[in-house]
């Protein structure tokens, strides 16, 4: 065994300790699974917009595959999406804590998304699913006033030594995010902090219980079966 080798499994040893240990004090430490089948981390249209938006972000350009290939080897644990913040865990040389901040969007902002969505959207499940019109998808997708937040809105808290804008944990952390929209495609109006059910054709008429209907319609549904050619590409 080479001198790095044995580096590498002391190093990985020493990571299922500290997981075994923060396991025993209670927390899940859950890692985020990916498809392994597809060479496509997202498979449905609200992550795979999510990860093409994110690597439009130039000057994030080199940090991004490593984290790309640290969330394939499940190093992502416990990922957490709530209003403004991303956070989890990710198993690197040692387990590092990482905060995501993302600035909510701001209210003008979503009032202008709502009002050029104007009878547009039919139903959340339209809505979380991507079955939209072009024009909408433009809106809702455009890298200025759509849903995404911009680099300047994002702030990284990482508990790792490397004080670069974008660690490669932060930058796992973010690709997360598109894998977990493949099955709760919500969350990224959690993220944002707004209301989907501003949306709707009818707002108003949505409410929690239309979104847990939803829900459940999405459980049971193939998504990449409704995309047909979009995933296909
Ligand atoms: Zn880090």
């Amino acid at each position: 065994m080479s001198w790095d080798q044995e580096e590498v499994n002391e190093s990985r040893e020493r990571v299922q300790r500290e997981i075994n240990k923060r396991r025993a004090r209670g927390e899940a430490l859950t890692p985020l699974e990916v498809p392994q089948k597809s060479r496509k981390l997202s498979q449905t249209f609200w992550g795979q917009a999510w990860c093409r938006n994110l690597e439009s972000y130039q000057h994030y350009e080199t940090r991004l595959p490593r984290g790309r290939s640290y969330l394939r080897n499940g190093k992502v644990l416990d990922l957490t999406i709530e209003p403004g913040t991303l956070s989890a865990v990710v198993a690197g040389g040692e387990l590092y804590d990482t905060l995501i901040h993302i600035q909510p969007l701001k209210l003008e902002d979503w009032q202008e998304i709502v009002k050029a969505s104007q009878g547009q959207v039919n139903s959340l499940l339209d809505l979380l699913t991507g079955k939209l019109g072009d024009g909408l998808m433009q809106i809702l997708t455009d890298p200025e006033s759509g849903l995404f937040p911009k680099p300047k809105e994002i702030r990284f808290d990482c508990s790792c030594p490397d004080h670069a804008d974008l660690c490669k944990h932060a930058s796992a952390v973010l690709y997360g995010v598109g894998v977990l929209l493949d099955t709760r495609p919500e969350l990224l109006f959690t993220l944002r902090g707004v209301d989907q059910a501003d949306l709707l054709a009818s707002a108003g008429a949505a409410s929690a219980a239309g979104l847990a209907e939803t829900e459940s319609e999405l459980a049971g549904t193939d998504l990449s079966a409704l995309f047909g050619i979009d995933l296909a590409e």
